[in-house]
C-alpha cells in the first residue's frame, strides 16, 4: 500500500500493530483455520499490548484516538496475513463498545470497558435474526422488564454471531415494545448482557462455515434468558439510533479489514509472479499475468481514500458532537450523520469490491498453487467474501445510496 498521507498516528499505529502481528506467522492461521480454533493467543497480545481500547476515550482507559486509527489498526492486522479471522477475533471490542461508550451509565462503563480492554472479557455483536435478515427494523427477539423492574427476560434467535463462544458480554438489540408502523425504528433497545453459557434460556449453537473458520459464528437461543435490569444501555426504545453509531464504525473498519486483505493477496500474488518462471521466463513479464494485478492495486488504492475519508469524517463528526472545534484547518460546515453513513456504506462497498477482485486474481495468477493452502491464498480468497456480505450486503449499500443520495423511488 502506499502510506503517502497518513496521520503520524496512523502510521505508528500501523508499525506497532504490525510488529505483534509479526509474531503470528501465516502457519498459525493456516492451522487455526484447519483446526477451528479460537486465536485466543492473538487476542491476549493485541489486548495486552492496550489496542482494543484503541478508539475508547482516555477517560475510560482507552488510547483516544479515533476511527480512523482503529481502521488503520484493523487493516494491518489483516494485512499481516490473519486476514478476517483475525480481524474477526478483535473487530467486535472496537466497534460494539462505540455505543455504549456514548450510551451507557457510568456503572456499566466502569463495569465493562476495563474489562473489555484488557481483554479479560470479550464482546459480541448481537443483532441479525434469522426471520429478519437485512431488514433489522422487524427483528423480534423481545427483552421484558420483569414486574418489579429488576431484570429483563429475553426470548428469541439470533444467527451468525461471531465470537458468541468465546465472548463474555454481547451488546445486543432486542424489542422492548411492539413494532409501530408509522415509527419502525422505535421500540427496540440497546442492552449490554452477560453472556453465561452455562445458564438456563441461553443456547449457542455454532455455524460450520466457509472461510474465517479460527472464529466462531453461532445461532444463539434466547428461551427467557434472564438479564440484571442494569443490561439495558441508555433509554429504552432507542436502541436504534444508539446502534447506527456502531454501525457506521463497523462499516470503516470492515472496510480497512477488506483493504488489508487485498494488499496482502496482492503482495503475495506479485511475488509468486516475479519467482515463477514458465515458458523460459517470469509469468509476471505476461501482460496477460501483470495487468490484472495493476489493475487491481488501483482499485485498492482508491477503496483506500473512500475508506480513510469515511473513518475521517466519523470521528470528525464525533468530536463536532463533543463540542471540539478544529479551527480553519476543520471541515467549513457540520457534518451530519447521513453524510458519515453515505461515506461509511461507499467505503465498504467498494474495499470490499477492490478484495475481491485483488484475492481472485491472486489465486488465479499462482496457477494450480492458487488452490493450495500452503500458499495462503485459498484462504484469504475464501475470507474476502465476507465483507461483501457483512455487515450489509451489497445490494442493501447499493439500494441505500440509490435512495438516499440519487433520491430515486424506494425499490423495496
Ligand atoms: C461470517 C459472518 C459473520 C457475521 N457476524 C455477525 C455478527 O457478529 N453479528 C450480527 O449481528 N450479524 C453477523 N453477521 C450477519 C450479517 O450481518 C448478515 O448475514 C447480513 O447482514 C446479511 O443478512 P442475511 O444473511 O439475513 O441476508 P438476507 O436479508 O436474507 O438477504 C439475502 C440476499 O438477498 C439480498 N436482498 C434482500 N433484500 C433485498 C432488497 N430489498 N433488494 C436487493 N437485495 C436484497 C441481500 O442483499 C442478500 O444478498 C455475519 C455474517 C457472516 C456471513
Amino acid at each position: 500500500m502506499e502510506t503517502t498521507g497518513f496521520t503520524e498516528n496512523q502510521m505508528m499505529v500501523r508499525e506497532a500493530v504490525s510488529q505483534i502481528c509479526a509474531s503470528f506467522p501465516n502457519e498459525y492461521w493456516r492451522e487455526k483455520d484447519r483446526a477451528e480454533q479460537d486465536p485466543t493467543e492473538f487476542h491476549a497480545a493485541l489486548a495486552a499490548a492496550g489496542w482494543l481500547g484503541i478508539a475508547l476515550p482516555e477517560s475510560l482507559g482507552g488510547a483516544g484516538l479515533g476511527i480512523a486509527e482503529a481502521t488503520m489498526m484493523m487493516q494491518a492486522i489483516a494485512e499481516s496475513g490473519a486476514g478476517m479471522a483475525g480481524a474477526q477475533a478483535i473487530h467486535a471490542n472496537v466497534y460494539a463498545t462505540q455505543p455504549l461508550a456514548r450510551f451507557g451509565s457510568a456503572a456499566q462503563l466502569r463495569e465493562t470497558i476495563p474489562n473489555i480492554i484488557a481483554g479479560r472479557w470479550r464482546a459480541c455483536f448481537g443483532v441479525t435474526e434469522p426471520d429478519a435478515g437485512l431488514d433489522t427494523l422487524r427483528l423480534s427477539t423481545r427483552a421484558e422488564r420483569a414486574p418489579d423492574g429488576s431484570e429483563y427476560r429475553i426470548t428469541g434467535q439470533k444467527i451468525w454471531i461471531t465470537c458468541a463462544q468465546v465472548a463474555s458480554r454481547m451488546i445486543l438489540l432486542a424489542r422492548t415494545a411492539p413494532r409501530d408502523e408509522r415509527r419502525p425504528s422505535e421500540g427496540l433497545s440497546l442492552f449490554c448482557i452477560p453472556l453465561d453459557r452455562a445458564a438456563p434460556g441461553l443456547e449457542v449453537r455454532g455455524i460450520r462455515k466457509m472461510g474465517g473458520r479460527a472464529v466462531d459464528a453461532n445461532e444463539v437461543f434466547f428461551d427467557g434468558y434472564r438479564v440484571p435490569a442494569s443490561s439495558l444501555v441508555g433509554e429504552e426504545g432507542r436502541g436504534f439510533r444508539m446502534i447506527l453509531h456502531g454501525m457506521n464504525a463497523e462499516r470503516c473498519l470492515l472496510a480497512g479489514e477488506a483493504l488489508g486483505l487485498g494488499y496482502a493477496a496482492l503482495a503475495r500474488a506479485a511475488e509468486y509472479a516475479s519467482a515463477r518462471v514458465v515458458f523460459g521466463r517470469p509469468i509476471g513479464a505476461n501482460q496477460g499475468v501483470a495487468h490484472p494485478l495493476a489493475d487491481a492495486y488501483m482499485r485498492l488504492e482508491a477503496a483506500k481514500l473512500a475508506t480513510y475519508h469515511a473513518a475521517r469524517l466519523y470521528d470528525t463528526a464525533a468530536a463536532q458532537a463533543a463540542g471540539q472545534t478544529t479551527g480553519g484547518t476543520g471541515p467549513a460546515t457540520a457534518i451530519t450523520q447521513d453524510a458519515v453513513g453515505v461515506a461509511a456504506n461507499s467505503a465498504k462497498y467498494l474495499a470490499a469490491e477492490a478484495a475481491f477482485t485483488a484475492c481472485e486474481r491472486a489465486v488465479l495468477a499462482h496457477g494450480g498453487m492458487g488452490y493450495a493452502q500452503e500458499y495462503d491464498v485459498e484462504r484469504w480468497f475464501r475470507e474476502c467474501l465476507v465483507p461483501r456480505i457483512a455487515p450489509v450486503s451489497r445490494e442493501m449499500i447499493l439500494n441505500y445510496i440509490s435512495e438516499r443520495v440519487l433520491r430515486l423511488p424506494r425499490s423495496y
